[in-house]
């Protein structure tokens, strides 16, 4: 019998430090109960840690695969990209580089939209994708949205967003803040022809996109415990350095003050969204 060592270089520079997110391999820590998972029981779980409810953050495809009814979900605008208006570059890295890598690791952009079906019932669905330049709001996440609002409004069907954003997408400049007025005027749009927007807010959803269609819902559900805020904490503490309360900026404050409707468990998404059509949306 023959044994294979593992020579000690093999091991520098692993670390048994958890990480924030799941990363590739069998095993994982869970962030929160720092409890070791096998990879595929929390996939199977909806990526929700089975010992103490830690919901993962999804990337835009798996949310969709998580929530449609299976195949029916045709992308709206996939072609879509930035044309790098300033020439921005930072940290020694030009934006245009940082778009294509970000196009080969993620997919299309941080936002995928397409018209969809829920347990039987047409929506147009968008979901955003915090792996893609953080969920970053610039000018192909607004076109992209403003052509699903569209799209709604001239089929009569619901609007349903599960955001997860990190803010405007500051490479982009004032053509990232102007997409906060041009998402928002969509929905003006959209509520004038009688729309029901459903608004999900998933860990993180920060910045502009806080401060534009993700609080604009008719409906605004929060899955458990997600960071949802305008500045993030750091910033603020920097700012006006005064200690802010435990559980600030969660789902769970933001429903005892008002700010969400209700918070539901990943594994409830998928029904509730579709009780609500029901009861909300336009037949
Ligand atoms: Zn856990």
């Amino acid at each position: 019998m023959t044994t294979t060592k593992i020579s000690k270089s093999k091991w520098d520079g692993f670390s048994l430090k958890p990480r924030r997110e799941m990363p590739e391999g069998l095993w994982l820590a869970c962030p929160s109960c720092r409890e070791m998972l096998f990879r595929k029981t929390v996939e199977d779980n909806l990526h929700v840690c089975p010992k103490c409810s830690h919901h993962f953050r999804l990337d835009g495809r798996t949310r969709i695969r998580q929530l449609v009814d299976e195949g029916s979900f045709e992308e709206i605008g996939a072609d879509l990209r930035s044309t790098d208006p300033l020439r921005f570059a930072s940290s020694g890295q030009q934006y245009c580089e940082r778009l294509k890598s970000a196009h080969a690791k993620a997919g299309s952009e941080a936002i995928l939209v397409g018209k969809a079906f829920i347990r039987g019932r047409g929506v147009i669905l968008a979901a955003m994708d915090f792996s893609f330049l953080g969920g970053s709001m610039g000018m192909v996440v607004g076109e992209k949205f403003c052509r699903g609002v569209d799209r709604a409004i001239e089929e009569s069907l619901p609007l349903v967003v599960i955001s997860a954003s990190g803010g405007a997408r500051m490479h982009e400049g004032v053509v990232s803040l102007g997409q906060m007025s041009k998402t928002s005027a969509a929905l003006a749009r959209f509520d004038e022809a009688g729309g029901f927007f459903l608004s999900v807010l998933t860990d993180p959803t920060t910045g502009g996109v806080t401060a534009s269609f993700a609080m604009l819902g008719d409906i605004i559900i929060a899955e458990p415990n997600a960071l949802i805020g305008f500045a993030g904490p750091r910033t603020i503490y920097q700012t006006i350095k005064i200690e802010l309360p435990e559980g600030f900026q969660r789902s769970e404050f933001l429903l005892e003050h008002g700010f969400v409707d209700m918070i539901v468990p990943r594994k409830d998404l998928r029904s509730e969204i579709g009780r609500l059509i029901d009861y909300c949306g336009k037949p």
